[in-house]
């Protein structure tokens, strides 16, 4: 006689973990709905299939390192209307991933470029695309340490497995000379073979002040916007518009 017990025992060893833990419920279900033999078999081979797709992007969204949850669907576009919704939904059929193309959201602080940022970069991961987040600060600073370590090809190898990466704060500070010679590698690796989200508070036209020095300035914002949808973002900070209504009384 076999028991519900050895059946699962059996699924875990062949590592259809979810299969033996929901093996019950999956019964029940099958019961219940008088399923047939095929029936059933689907439902089960399906559960086993949907729950490690569920872990996956746990898993990537994990790695993708995104410093807060942000989700498109909390995005006012009645306040930030220098960007339509309509807009935003079009980039999510994700062919500009797949044709590596970048998207770069410039404007003041508080405009929500971040926040676009995470959350396109969340639909991707769920679209099953990999993604990493980084700030420009941390990025550079991770180049530098491999370029010290004469470890700078795999690290920009390593960047380039990801399909997707999101660099937050580009040019809040001026990067040295050193720097902008291994950001741009970086850039150049990239170029026609994967997609960035860039966020920065600085036009093109003023993007040799961060990169120190126009020779390598002109190159590197040539790779950028070379098969990118630039979205300038205006208005009035949102923070700021948070702060007001909290001291705002209720009446
Ligand atoms: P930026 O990166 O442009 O400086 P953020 O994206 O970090 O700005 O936005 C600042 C804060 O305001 C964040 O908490 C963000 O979630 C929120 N925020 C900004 N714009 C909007 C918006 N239009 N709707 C909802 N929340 C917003
Ligand atoms: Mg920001």
């Amino acid at each position: 006689m076999t028991s519900i017990e050895q059946v699962k025992q059996k699924y875990h060893a062949l590592s259809f973990n979810s299969l033996s833990s929901s093996l019950e419920t999956l019964l029940t279900q099958a019961e219940a709905n008088e399923l047939s033999h095929l029936q059933f078999a689907d439902l089960m081979v399906s559960h086993e299939l949907g729950r490690r797709e569920e872990n996956r992007v746990q898993l990537n969204l994990k790695r993708a390192g995104f410093p807060v949850h942000k989700q498109l669907e909390e995005f006012d576009f009645m306040y930030q209307t220098t960007i339509t919704k309509k807009q935003v939904i079009r980039l999510l059929d994700f062919t500009f991933l797949d044709n590596r193309e970048n998207l770069v959201f410039m404007g003041p602080p508080g405009v929500g470029k971040t926040h676009l940022a995470i959350a396109i970069g969340i639909k991707t991961v769920h679209a099953g695309y990999k993604v990493l987040f980084s700030t420009a600060l941390n990025l550079i600073e991770s180049l530098d340490l491999a370029e010290m370590k004469g470890q700078l090809k795999k690290k920009i190898n390593a960047l380039a497995k990801y399909d997707l990466l999101v660099v937050d704060e580009l040019g809040f500070l001026p990067m040295n000379k050193k720097s902008v010679y291994t950001f741009f590698q970086l850039i150049n690796t990239l170029y026609e073979y994967r997609s960035l989200i860039l966020t920065t508070n600085k036009d093109f036209t003023n993007w040799s002040e961060f990169f120190f020095d126009d020779t390598v300035a002109v190159p590197i914002v040539d790779r950028v916007i070379h098969h990118s949808h630039i979205f300038r973002l205006g208005g009035e900070s949102y923070r700021l518009k948070e702060k007001i209504a909290a001291r705002q009384p209720l009446i």
